[in-house]
């Protein structure tokens, strides 16, 4: 990487210094009924972890904020604070909020850097957990059971953990040092992680883990087949590809991993993407780092988009443009098969405009690999798996539990965490009760052997 597009690719926003977030800290007015507490969707203790910043209190500020998450330093910076913690803050009334992530976010960073965390763990005796999957479900399911004393094991098919965190979202907004460090937490409270292992192929799949003696498995596989336009006219020209494939290789191409050449776009190309979620954002504001001409097709309206504000703002300050209802409804080939243009349906009728390429951002949806692989677990008419309320997060298929993107559908990190938590909660329920019934099931075979 040059060092221009290094320097685009620092992260936008380089965090608190210490006197800043204890000045910020202790202008929070610790309210009897913290408003804030209540627009968090993991219910984050906010103002007591607040409270301890203000006073210096390091140590004890990030033990409050591992009762409720474990992923902090992530959820700190890429969480829509706007809406949640920060947007219910009662100091929005005089348009001063306090600015919660930055300070989540600064306690966690504090943490990594004087490795202060100290926490007891308990014996992992409680029963043997799988989890499939290392994204923000899957981190926040292993580590809340790991601390409840269950033995996790992690199976991830990328050659490093974090998925959509380490390969999805851009270097700018989540650092890939951060996830790495929030991972080796993880690691720390005895999670064992297994790469390159996508089960569902060869010789590992839900019943190989069962036989293994997992006494649960979780889900948590996320959406990683990309919807396509391929009932568009010219959907399959070249220059025409996903925006997911696009961040996971600039995302490789950041860490050194591959070549600028495997990077599908060129400096000064003219680049459309279509979509209006968080996925188009972070493709629109990356080709811009990489010198494009960005232009995002959005087929509603701008108040209907559902990317992010803060980072649909970004964009437009980055120079992205936007153009609203606004469907591609053919893509127009040049020379080679190669992408040359669009045809657009607007609302000032259609028209034609020059694309060299174009990414889509239009959704995504649960691959079937483990679902084909293993009886008895039932989806949806879209491939979402479909759960139980008791145990919380149950399949139709025993012992097999599901959270975060794969059920309920793509979401944001935070709230694919809350669904996780509450999923773990079933899981140690449900081992509980049947290492029980095991228990008593021996008492009373050795009642019958002793008679
Ligand atoms: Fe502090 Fe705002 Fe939460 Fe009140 S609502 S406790 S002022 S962060």
């Amino acid at each position: 990487m040059n060092t221009e597009e290094t320097n685009s690719f620092q992260a936008v926003d380089e965090g608190f210094t210490m006197i800043e977030a204890i000045a910020e800290a202790k202008k929070c007015l610790q309210c009897k009924v913290p408003q804030c507490r209540k627009g968090c969707p993991i219910e984050n203790d906010i103002p007591d972890f607040i409270h301890a910043l203000s006073m210096g209190n390091m140590g004890d500020a990030m033990r409050i904020i591992n009762e409720k998450s474990n992923l902090p330093a992530i959820c700190g910076r890429v969480c829509p604070h706007e809406k949640q913690c920060q947007g219910h803050c009662v100091m929005n009334k005089k348009g001063t909020p306090i600015q919660i992530g930055k300070i989540e976010q600064f306690i966690a960073d504090f943490d990594t850097a004087m490795n202060l965390t100290r926490e007891k763990l308990p014996q992992k005796d409680r029963g043997k957990i799988a989890v499939i999957g290392s994204g923000p479900a899957g981190l926040t399911v292993a580590g809340d059971l790991a601390r409840q004393g269950f033995n996790v094991t992690i199976f991830e098919g990328q050659d490093e953990p974090g998925g959509v965190l380490m390969y999805g979202i851009p270097e700018y907004r989540l650092p890939k040092k951060v996830v790495r460090a929030e991972i080796q937490k993880i690691e720390a409270l005895g999670v064992n992680f297994e790469c390159n292992v996508l089960v569902g192929e060869n010789s590992v799949n839900v019943d190989s883990l069962f036989h293994q003696g997992y006494d649960a498995i979780f889900m948590g596989t996320g959406t990683s087949v990309p919807q396509n336009m391929d009932s568009t006219p010219g959907a399959k020209l070249r220059g025409v590809s996903q925006s997911t494939y696009f961040l996971h290789n600039v995302n490789s191409y950041n860490e050194g991993a591959i070549g600028r050449d495997m990077v599908p776009l060129r400096d000064g190309e003219k680049v459309g993407v279509i979509g209006g979620g968080n996925v188009a954002m972070d493709a629109a504001r990356t080709a811009i780092r990489l010198g494009a001409d960005v232009t995002v097709l959005y087929r509603r309206t701008q108040e209907e988009m559902p990317a992010i504000k803060a980072e649909y703002e970004q964009a437009v300050s980055e120079g992205v443009k936007f153009k609203w209802n606004t469907s591609v409804t053919e893509f127009i080939a040049g020379e080679n098969r190669r992408l040359a243009a669009c045809r657009l349906s607007t609302p000032e009728g259609e028209l034609v405009e020059r694309f060299d390429r174009v990414f889509l951002a239009i959704g995504s949806r649960p691959a079937n690999r483990i679902v084909s692989t293993t009886e008895g677990i039932e989806v949806d008419e879209k491939g979402y798996v479909k759960v139980v309320e008791r145990p919380y997060g149950m399949t139709t298929r025993r012992g097999v539990f599901a959270g975060g993107d794969v059920v309920h559908r793509p979401q944001t990190v935070v709230l694919a965490m809350k669904a996780a938590k509450d999923v773990a909660q079933g899981m140690a329920q449900y081992v509980d009760a049947i290492k029980l019934l095991e228990a008593a099931k021996k008492v009373e075979e050795q009642h019958i052997t002793d008679k």
